[in-house]
């Protein structure tokens, strides 16, 4: 249960505001997440971490000396935005450009995407780091599907070590990447979390029963078995990550043997000392082993076991001394007193063009069409949530009615401004990206902007602007997303929504998007058969049938309003 906040909808920001006034010392608060308090040395290479909050001492826990330049937090068990991303390293860079560290989930690749392009337009080195430690989300052939869960830990250590060791850009990076190939976790649920101003956890696992593989956005686990003693448990899971050893590894491993949130220090110092002997052995020789919360999930209750296996160099990294808010080590370097004058994202404001009066009536329908879709987003979120806790994380309610309200605000504000209909979607657009967060977030973002270029600025928008527009958002859906037809994302609603309002583009624009949201509202309905190939939803793909993709239910919600406010004015 998540009992402290005053509004849900703000928890994320609140929580990061007192983070950060209880660590002055290490953090300072920057648009989008934090940064060292002392920037790193002249030319270091920044590393930074970050995903969705709600997994503290992971990621923002681990700013400081020895350890991360600076972390991104999205709301919670939501990726932050691009726009977060690229200004939290605007803030944390030193000159030798920015490695993002965060974990394999749709939402994170395709806004830290966004931002490293961002930042090399700018000149400045930048990539991604995609940890896929958790070896039950996809089999050994498929290591690219996996999910990062508490082996982003070593990850970031070994990275940071060798940042703060003066390697270069690619050398920190090879670094990185051979720490995640080298690590694999298992991990336990034994219940579910509860997303704060929920009353329900977003599952359950049965008395006397566990659930096996589980996710650290409140996925369930993959199978689920009996309750084991503590000497089975440790037994399945030291065998389990064993039997993945990769190929060549030695003998001295780094182990974590993490708490989700609501399983006692106790407990797993019971499961580690049953542990111990079985890693003896297999022969294997423990380097500084940790044993407590590194990376967690809310309250959930369960535990996970990662092993890293160690070269001498990683080695090394592994034993850095590090000074950060929620983890000490050794003697960490002194705190450099960086004198690289950073490059703050502030707001570049840009002037908007007053569009001819037929271009502001064309926005004022816009404005007035993200009006109504905000309202019936809002209304329907918990359902949304519902939907997505399923095989999901359940955050598709509370992303979509942030995003939709800002980018109903955003547009008012355009308009009121005489803008024209294109600058109205792209700040709409705009807002609901920042806000959102998530894979929805960034995808309907996007998607806004793209439909804008499509309206004309100077004429009344007929059914084949219009249509147009939708061409364009499907296109940027596409080339984002990476989505299949039948993948069961919100693609399988957009594109029968796109092709209908095609087919119907001889019809008055009321007529053909009342056909086209008809259309999209049978294809959202109609996912519930299909088994998900992409996103969150994957890995409990058998779960999912029988219950429709939340995306596409959402976007089927969202045309449909907007067919009214059309009606209306029609
Ligand atoms: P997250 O998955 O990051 O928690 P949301 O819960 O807000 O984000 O959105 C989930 C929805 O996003 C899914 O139901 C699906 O419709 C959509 N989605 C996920 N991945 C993709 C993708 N690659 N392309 C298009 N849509 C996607
Ligand atoms: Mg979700």
């Amino acid at each position: 249960m998540t009992r402290l906040y005053d509004d849900p909808a703000r928890f994320a920001e609140d929580m990061v505001r007192g983070f950060a006034e209880a660590n002055a010392k290490y953090v300072r608060q920057v648009p989008g997440g934090v940064v060292r308090a002392q920037p790193g040395a002249d030319g270091k290479v920044a590393v930074i971490t970050g995903g969705g909050s709600g997994h503290y001492p992971a990621f923002c826990g681990v700013v400081g000396p020895g350890f991360a330049d600076g972390s991104v937090i999205g709301n919670i068990f939501t990726s932050p935005s691009a726009e977060q991303a690229y200004s939290v390293a605007l803030e944390a860079e030193c000159g030798g450009g920015v490695l993002f560290a965060f974990g394999n989930y749709a939402g994170d690749n395709m806004n830290f995407g966004l931002a490293v392009q961002r930042l090399q337009a700018e000149g400045i080195p930048a990539a991604n780091i995609v940890i896929t430690d958790d070896i039950a989300s996809a089999p050994a052939a498929e290591q690219e599907k996996r999910r990062g869960i508490a082996g982003g830990f070593t990850v970031f250590k070994l990275a940071s070590g060798a940042a703060e060791a003066g390697y270069s850009f690619d050398e920190v990076r090879r670094v990185a990447e051979t720490t995640n190939a080298r690590t694999r976790s298992l991990g336990v649920a034994f219940d579910g979390c509860t997303m704060p101003g929920q009353q329900e956890p977003l599952f359950t696992v049965p008395d006397g029963k566990m659930g096996v593989g589980l996710g650290i956005h409140g996925e369930p686990g993959i199978s689920e078995t009996e309750l084991p003693s503590a000497s089975e448990l440790a037994e399945r899971l030291v065998e389990g990550v064993l039997a993945e050893a990769p190929q060549g590894a030695g003998n001295r491993i780094a182990v974590l043997l993490n708490g989700l949130g609501r399983t006692k220090y106790e407990e797993l110092f019971v499961l580690w000392s049953r542990m111990t002997p079985l890693f003896a052995e297999a022969g294997l020789e423990l380097v500084e082993p940790e044993v407590g919360e590194l990376v967690t999930s809310l309250d959930m209750a369960g535990c996970s076991l990662t092993v890293t296996w160690l070269d001498e160099e990683l080695e090394r990294f592994w034993s850095t001394g590090v000074d950060t808010p929620a983890y000490r080590k050794g003697v960490a370097v002194a705190a450099s007193s960086g004198t690289h004058t950073h490059r703050h994202a502030a707001a570049r404001k840009t002037e908007l063009a007053v569009a001819p009066e037929a271009g502001q009536r064309c926005a004022g329908t816009v404005s007035a069409a993200l009006g109504a879709l905000s309202a019936a987003i809002v209304q329907a979120s918990e359902e949304l949530g519902r939907l997505d806790a399923i095989a999901g994380d359940g955050d598709h309610g509370r992303g979509m009615s942030k995003g939709a309200t800002a980018a109903d605000q955003a547009a008012r504000r355009t308009a009121q401004a005489q803008a024209g209909p294109a600058d109205v979607l792209a700040a709409a657009g705009d807002a609901w990206a920042a806000d959102a967060g998530g894979t929805s977030g960034v995808l309907w973002g996007a998607a806004l902007r793209a439909f804008g270029t499509a309206l004309p600025a100077d004429r009344a928008a007929s059914t084949a602007d219009v249509a147009a527009g939708a061409e364009k958002a499907l296109e940027t859906l596409v080339s984002l997303g990476k989505a299949e037809l039948g993948d069961k994302t919100m693609l399988d609603a957009v594109d029968p929504f796109v092709t209908a309002l095609r087919e119907a583009s001889g019809d008055d624009l009321a007529t053909a998007w009342r056909k086209a949201a008809q259309a999209a509202t049978e294809a959202g309905t109609a996912t519930a058969s299909l088994s998900p190939k992409v996103g969150r939803a994957r890995p409990l793909a058998e779960r999912s049938v029988g219950t429709p993709d939340p995306g596409a239910v959402s976007f089927a919600i969202a045309v449909t309003a907007i067919a009214e406010v059309l009606e209306e004015n029609a």
